[in-house]
Parts: C-alpha cells; structure tokens; sequence
C-alpha cells in the first residue's frame, strides 16, 4: 500500500500544459493534439529552442510540480483533440506510467517524443513513440549518443511495432543529412522522417525557413540512398504558423 501511496504522491515538473493545437512535425504531424512539456533534458544542444524547459535553474522557476491526478485534472472533458503529446525537455527522465493510465480513461491517445538517450518501460505503452537522435549541428553527436539510441532501439525492436515508433531527425545542413541518412540505414525498421530545422530565436523570416526546406527537399530527392527514399521530408508546421511562440 505504501509504496502505491509514494506513487499517486509522487510530482513532476510541469513547464506547460496546452492545446489543442497542431502537432508540427513527424509521424502525428497535422493532427489535432494537446501538449504536456516536462521540464528537464539530458542534453543541451545549440539550437534548443526549449532551454526554459531544459536549464535546472530555468525549470524551478518556469515548472510546477504536478503529480499525475492533478495532471489529468488540467484536462478537462470534453476533450476537443484524441491525442496527447508528451514532450521537454525529455519526458522519458520520468516516470510517467500512473499519467498513462489515467489518460487512458479519457480515451486520449499518446504520443511522446524523445531523443532515445534513455529507456523506460512505460514507453512502449504510448500509442506513438517519435525517436529523434540529434544531428551533429546539435553539438550532441558521438560515442556517448550512438551508445545510448543503439541501446534505445535494441528496446524499441524488441517490444514495439513500426507503427507504434517513429524516426525524426531535424536537418539544417548537408551534414546533418548526411548523418540522419547513416541513423536511418541503421534502424530500417522504423518510418524516416526528416524535420528541417528552423532558427530557434525566431528571428528568421519565413522565407529563409523555406529556402532551407527546399534544399533539403532538393537533396533527398536525388539522393539516391534506399534511407532517402523512404524519407519524409517536412517542415516545422508549427514554426510556419506560429513561430517560436511557447503555449501552441
Ligand atoms: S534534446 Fe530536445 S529538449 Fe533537450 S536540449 Fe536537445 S532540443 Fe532541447
């Protein structure tokens, strides 16, 4: 008893909770979907357009600990969208089960986006899971990264279904693709897609966003390679229509 008391008890740290909006990029992208940013990432990569969700000091003053009840509470019915999106930060630092189960009840459907640097079972209980390793404009490239998403996807194939997990790699240059092409070969099994990155301040116009998604589009489609040609190429949807706004 006790130890299920620790658990309805336990709080996590809740940057932000809205929608429904558009989900922007990747396997869900277009569908209607409310968001749940958890606060705190293993990583920091250059262009992280979320550091208020990412930096300990940023998320004690940006978070409020939440425990999983208080969570569903914020969703009230009738709900207007059928998915829920979890994101960061990276969610999978905690332990989001009990949320999951509660959700369920409301008939949501789960999606979760990580960087498949740690693996935690009630992953494979979400309806999608987006796996989004980072490109070396990231500065997050190398033995420690390919150790962790070669362990993450040894979990991925053993309990999921291509359905059910996803690849996105955000590109921003010729290098960026040339390893995203590389990761996808590596993990044939899951559906590719390629997220063209965008400028994480937000001071770029929109025709750059769409230069940038042209060459990449340009790239892909004469690449040649079988990861091209299965490969996805989207833009930030939410980024065309909104910016970098938080809260959409
Ligand atoms: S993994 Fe995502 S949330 Fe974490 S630093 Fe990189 S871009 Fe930001």
């Amino acid at each position: 008893v006790s130890s299920k008391v620790a658990a309805a008890e336990k709080t996590f740290p809740v940057v932000e909770i809205f929608g429904p909006t558009i989900q922007g990029e990747g396997w869900v992208a277009g569908l209607p979907t409310y968001f749940i940013r958890f606060g705190l990432c293993d990583y920091r990569c250059s262009w992280c357009d979320s550091l208020y969700a990412v930096l300990p000091e940023e998320v004690r003053k940006n978070a409020t600990r939440l425990t999983a009840k208080q969570i569903d509470r914020v969703l009230a019915e009738p709900l207007q969208a059928r998915w829920i999106t979890f994101s960061g930060g990276n969610p999978a630092l905690h332990d989001l089960g009990p949320l999951i189960t509660l959700l369920r009840r409301k008939r949501l459907k789960i999606a979760v986006e990580t960087q498949g640097s740690r693996w935690t079972p009630w992953l494979k209980r979400v309806d999608h899971l987006t796996i989004s390793p980072k490109p070396p404009s990231s500065g997050e490239i190398g033995k420690k990264q390919d150790a962790q998403v070669k362990g993450f996807m040894r979990q991925v194939a053993g309990s999921m279904s291509p359905g059910e997990a996803s690849l996105k790699i955000v590109v921003f240059d010729r290098d960026d693709l040339a390893w995203a092409i590389e990761t996808a070969e590596r993990y044939g099994f899951l559906p590719f897609f390629i997220s063209v990155g965008t400028d994480s301040l937000g001071a770029e116009p929109l025709e750059a966003t769409a230069e940038r998604y042209r060459e990449v589009c340009e790239l892909v489609a004469t690449d040649g390679s079988a990861a091209a040609k299965r490969a996805r190429v989207l833009p930030q949807l939410h980024v065309i229509a909104w910016g970098h706004r938080r809260g959409v």
